[in-house]
């Protein structure tokens, strides 16, 4: 499979902020909607005075649309109220995802509307603006550049259709989306799904939504004397290879049956195939937002990015591993967002291993055993400083979380009467004599749970084998 290609890659993800133009949440809802409105769309004409081929196609349609709110959603989702000013924080992940693909930040940027009449705007258009360009990511087969990165508003979503009328739900409308295109420099099937795994890392190192449905991932691709087609809606970094490949061969007949050759817009299924969705959208469907000013990134915001900057979880991996935690539970940290909480305790203490037992292992324990609660990130940092303060040994983190969880305050948990070591070494002694001739381990298990965590592993065995001999 070594045909030669020319594909590109448009990814589209959720960031994990409010939404971009208004201070609702970005939530989806599953309950029933507060209200619906109904609303006709209709083409109108782009910046250069041409309706575009796409737009025409949807609004020969012509076509009724409802939309479904909630108190989560606000007038500017109905175009109702004009929008505000960019959401920062949303500007700043956007900048992260754009620092980290090695892109130039535009300083001045103009924020556009891109015309949608397929109804899933209430407006008929999209916001979007572009904050990136001219990076570039490196795959095994070479270098492919990063032409544009964007944010732009999410669309409503279609939930069903009533008496011949699409069904939109107002929900997603507006939350902020990253929109990363690629250059045509991707020449295989195998470099579009290495691009496409890059990319996925660069965005779950960044604040981004979590799920199905929160990345949606486009190639762009054609063969020599073919146009270029856009396959969308790849849910899955395992179908770019057989996809791709299945449109190569689909692309090969065409020109050989010297078909009517024309660019358009294909759906990725589930079996490999596709199918025709629409026509390719032209440039024409752009112009810009009247209603918001020139979106200005200083040096400052850029900086203050630098410094916000996450590392890539590639990197991460690698680092974790180096300080001796296997596979599991790197994952562990990773997957809940524990990453930071570790690395600050490991400048309270440099063990690795310890600090992921006090902060994911012994919490895990002392709630399953309790049935409840939970041991908040200060309380696991208090225990820490306790135990390099030597306020309390390591084997009595399981009592004092314990306490902590039945009610306790953390001052009077780790308030552990410290039998005097002349006291224990009387006890051990005792329990020698009751019962001679067993194990260490043995022995071991009697004691530590005659102390219950007053005693530290290493101080009874060290008591213990003194005894012993
Ligand atoms: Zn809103």
């Amino acid at each position: 499979m070594s045909e030669k290609i020319k594909a590109g890659l448009e990814i589209h993800q959720q960031l994990d902020s409010h939404k971009l133009f208004c201070d609702c949440p970005s939530v989806l809802r599953n309950d029933e909607p507060d209200f619906e409105v109904s609303r006709k769309l209709h083409a109108v004409a782009g910046e250069a005075g041409a309706v575009d081929i796409a737009v025409k196609y949807e609004a020969e349609k012509d076509r009724e649309f409802i939309y479904q709110g909630y108190d989560t959603t606000c007038l500017i989702e109905l175009d109702e109220a004009p929008p505000y000013l960019i959401n920062q924080e949303a500007l700043e992940i956007g900048l992260h995802v754009a620092l980290l693909l090695n892109c130039e930040i535009i300083p001045i940027t103009q924020i556009m509307r891109k015309t949608v009449i397929d109804g899933s705007n209430t407006s008929g258009f999209q916001r979007t603006v572009l904050i990136a360009r001219n990076g570039q990511i490196e795959t095994s087969f070479g270098k492919v550049r990063i032409e544009n990165i964007s944010l732009e508003e999410d669309a409503a979503r279609i939930v069903g259709e009533k008496n011949g009328k699409k069904i939109f739900r107002l929900d997603r409308l507006g939350i902020p989306l990253i929109e990363i295109g690629t250059a045509p420099d991707i020449k295989s099937a195998e470099e579009a799904k290495q691009v496409a795994l890059h990319i996925g890392d660069v965005l779950r190192s960044c604040r981004v939504k979590r799920g199905i449905g929160t990345i949606r991932q486009d190639v762009n691709v054609s063969i020599e004397g073919h146009p270029r087609v856009e396959i969308k809606g790849f849910q899955d970094v395992k179908m770019f290879v057989p996809v791709i490949e299945k449109e190569i061969k689909r692309q090969k007949k065409n020109i050989q049956s010297k078909k009517d050759l024309k660019s358009e817009v294909r759906n990725a299924l589930p079996n490999g195939e596709t199918e025709f969705l629409r026509p390719v959208p032209g440039a024409s469907r752009m112009y810009p937002e009247t209603d918001l000013p020139l979106l200005k990134i200083s040096r400052k915001i850029v900086d203050e990015a630098k410094k916000t900057l996450p590392e890539l979880r590639t990197e991460i991996r690698k680092k974790l591993k180096k300080k001796g935690l296997n596979e599991e539970q790197i994952k562990i940290l990773l997957k809940h967002d524990k990453l930071f909480e570790f690395e600050n305790l490991l400048k309270i203490i440099n063990e690795p291993k310890f600090i992921y037992q006090i902060l994911v292992e012994i919490p895990k324990e002392v709630i399953r055993h309790e049935g409840k609660g939970e041991i908040s990130a200060d309380i696991i940092e208090g225990i820490a400083e306790a135990v390099l303060k030597n306020r309390i040994n390591r084997a009595d983190v399981k009592h004092v979380m314990t306490e902590i969880v039945r009610g306790k305050s953390f001052e009077d948990a780790i308030k552990i009467k410290k039998i005097d070591l002349g006291e224990i070494e009387a006890e051990i002694s005792k329990i020698v004599k009751e019962k001679p001739g067993l194990s260490i381990g043995a022995y071991m298990g009697l004691i530590m749970s005659k102390f219950k965590g007053k005693v530290s592993g290493s101080e009874a065995n060290a008591i213990l084998r003194k005894l012993i001999k």
